[in-house]
């Protein structure tokens, strides 16, 4: 595997080996587990190179504790990457991303700038944007895989997308998860014994309320999962909501497809979880 720190550097290697191919993107922040590989995979199927990047974006944290936890472990990260068969890592610093100091892109996000992780984490997605925007230029893929795991993420990224009119395939890809159901992510390492105990219960009541679709209305089996998930005395509920995978809007009934999305604390990391219908 290629590592590059410079993008100058990144696309002349690009345009002297790979010129023609597809290339294959696949963003990252590290701290690298199964879900991510699950992403390089894919783009291995469908690329004819492949670009990984690991960058800690600084804008997209509005918690600075959240920032300084996020764990780095770059060595492990190169090995699992080579392992997988990753062609190219990109792991630029601030600088190289943004050309100096962050600078913040926003665009019209139609209305997903205002609901969900947009509401927990005010700026989150206009530093998405921001760097998303900065590491396509960089990379400048054909294709490319983004996890279902952080689903408004996904909404997010392909709005971007077509506001630039970018020539890019945009492919959301399934949620890896433990064997016990949750989903993998990054920050699952902080959880103590026992808050790991309770996590499981976001995926049990995830699939529970996936079950009652079409016995109850979407109303009825929100505050289902409500229920369900406040008899875990560690979480706090941020969000459990049944809404429209397209616009994450409301729905009344189960007429139209459906994405369950679910926040809680436990309270020493923040987990989301989706179920699509
Ligand atoms: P992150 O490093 O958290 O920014 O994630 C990088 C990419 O990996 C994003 O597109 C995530 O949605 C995706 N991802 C994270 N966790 C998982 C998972 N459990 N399964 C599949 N994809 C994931």
């Amino acid at each position: 595997m290629q590592i590059f720190t410079k993008k100058t550097e990144l696309q002349d290697y690009l345009k002297k080996w790979f010129a023609g191919n597809t290339i294959g993107f696949v963003p990252t922040m590290g701290a690298l587990h199964a879900g991510h590989l699950s992403l390089i995979e894919q783009s291995k199927k469908k690329c004819g190179v492949t670009v990984c990047s690991i960058f800690v974006n600084p804008i997209q944290f509005n918690d600075p504790a959240d920032l300084a936890k996020y764990p780095r472990p770059i060595e492990h990260d190169i090995e699992l990457l080579e392992k997988a068969g990753c062609d190219i890592l990109y792991n630029p610093d601030v600088n190289d991303v943004y050309d100096g100091e962050p600078s913040i892109i926003q665009i019209d996000l139609g209305g997903l700038e205002k609901v969900f992780e947009s509401k927990q984490r005010p700026g989150h997605f206009d530093g998405v944007v921001s760097v998303v925007k900065k590491l396509f230029d960089a990379v400048k893929p054909t294709d490319v895989f983004f996890g279902q795991k952080d689903y408004q993420q996904t909404l997010v990224v392909r709005k971007m997308i077509r506001y630039y009119n970018m020539p890019i395939k945009f492919y959301t890809c399934p949620i890896l998860r433990e064997a016990d159901g949750l989903a993998m992510s990054s920050r699952n390492a902080r959880l103590t014994a026992e808050e790991r105990e309770q996590a499981i219960n976001i995926y049990k009541a995830l699939k529970e309320a996936a079950l009652k679709q079409g016995l109850y209305t979407p109303t009825q089996v929100e505050e289902y999962m409500y229920t369900e998930l406040q008899k875990n005395s560690f979480m706090e509920i941020e969000y459990a909501s049944i809404v429209d995978p397209t616009d994450l809007k409301p729905i009344i009934d189960w007429q139209h497809s459906a994405v369950i999305l679910v926040a809680v604390k436990v309270p020493s990391t923040r987990l989301i979880d989706n179920v699509l219908l």
